[in-house]
């Protein structure tokens, strides 16, 4: 049997980090969960290539930098890099709606540019976010989609699109894919 694939997709805000909705437009309000780095230190230990995908209209709405944003992933980054942790790599969304972009989620166009720098499949890959935009970029690619409740109660995902999995945050969603894993193997 060939070995699992291990590519996992991760929204951002309300997953990595708090966010008072529905921006985070300086480093100094962005706030991670507890048990961000304890989830991701496992993903990573069980193989996981992770790749972060984010949409931050605030940048087309203009109630942030693009330059800021970029701020805010270096020292994401940093803070990460200080504990062994590392995503393969991230992609953002700039724009907003009234821009018709393929990279906003739900358009899968993120997760497909990830496939085509990386080349992997997606089909068999993960996706952890908290909203339903996520979880339809998700869908539309065949990726296994969880659902994380840190920041919303994810009624509103339910009406609107099929997750595989919810539960309450990502350590939650990591201990989900690292069973899968090791059952499959
Ligand atoms: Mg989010
Ligand atoms: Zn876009």
């Amino acid at each position: 049997m060939s070995a699992p694939k291990k590519y996992i997709f991760i929204d951002r805000d309300g997953v990595l980090n708090t966010t008072l909705p529905p921006y985070v437009s300086k480093w100094t309000e962005f706030v991670w969960y507890p048990w961000t780095f304890k989830a991701l230190r496992s993903l990573l230990k069980n193989g996981a290539n992770l790749f972060l995908i984010t949409n931050q209209s605030g940048v087309g709405r203009g109630y942030f930098s693009e330059e800021t944003l970029q701020e805010i992933f270096a020292k994401m980054k940093n803070r990460l890099n200080q504990s062994g942790l590392q995503f393969t790599d991230m992609y953002y969304c700039p724009h907003s709606p009234e821009d018709e972009c393929n990279c906003r989620k739900p358009a899968p166009g993120m997760l497909e540019d990830a496939a085509a720098n990386y080349d992997f499949e997606l089909a068999g890959s993960w996706l952890i976010g908290d909203h339903y935009t996520d979880i339809a970029a998700g869908n539309a690619v065949g990726a296994n989609t969880i659902l994380v409740k840190s920041l919303r109660d994810g009624s509103e995902v339910r009406d609107q699109c099929q997750p595989d999995f919810v539960v309450s945050n990502l350590l939650e969603a990591s201990e989900i894919i690292i069973g899968k894993w090791r059952k499959a193997v």
